[in-house]
């Protein structure tokens, strides 16, 4: 695992072996600092965790996040997915992949479609995008055009996966195109 300064108040620690597997995860300075998925445990103290989708190497320290204190949100959909985590999310996949004991997860807070989430330094828009999961979503700072684009969205061509179970490649046509549309300068793919 490596620890980037992305810009001011950005970080990003993600995988240096094996890319691609463990979620980006993004760490927003501010009040409270945020994090954006939860691939990794970071070294600041978090106040809020972020989840872009109810899949396992984007959630699996939330929990323990949310023991130290934060407060966990996702989308309505991922709340009901998150929910059932020890069932769903092609749990045989990620247990081979990570050795895992995959555990549910009771989301705090509900985030809405064009809701803003402020910590003082970064200005979220949450955007529904479903297509990779049902309950997919991304976080668009538009003053700053930076886009957290969880697994719908790598740039260019590059889209996300629709082949777990409740994948849908037209939705994601659909929800890609609605981001393309926002024109961001610096994307922050989960991958
Ligand atoms: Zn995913």
């Amino acid at each position: 695992m490596e620890k980037i300064k992305l810009q001011e108040n950005l970080y990003v620690y993600r995988q240096t072996n094996e890319p691609g597997i463990i979620a980006n995860t993004y760490v927003l300075i501010g009040n409270p600092n945020i994090l954006i998925d939860a691939g990794f445990m970071v070294e600041e103290k978090i106040g809020k965790v972020l989840l872009t989708h109810c899949h396992f190497d984007h959630h699996q320290y939330a929990k323990k996040y949310q023991e130290k204190g934060a407060k966990i949100l996702a989308s309505k959909k991922a709340t009901e997915e998150l929910k059932k985590a020890s069932q769903i999310v092609s749990p045989d996949y990620f247990r081979k992949k990570f050795n895992a004991k995959i555990e549910s997860i009771t989301v705090d807070e509900i985030l809405e479609e064009n809701q803003a989430i402020n910590n003082g330094n970064f200005k979220l828009k949450i955007i529904y995008v479903p297509g990779h999961t049902p309950g997919s979503i991304a976080f668009y700072d538009e003053e700053k055009k930076m886009f957290f684009s969880g697994d719908t969205w790598y740039g260019g061509e590059r889209i996300g996966s629709y082949k777990f179970p409740s994948g849908d490649l037209e939705q994601l046509k659909i929800s890609v195109e609605k981001l393309k549309n926002l024109k961001p300068k610096f994307l922050f793919p989960g991958h």
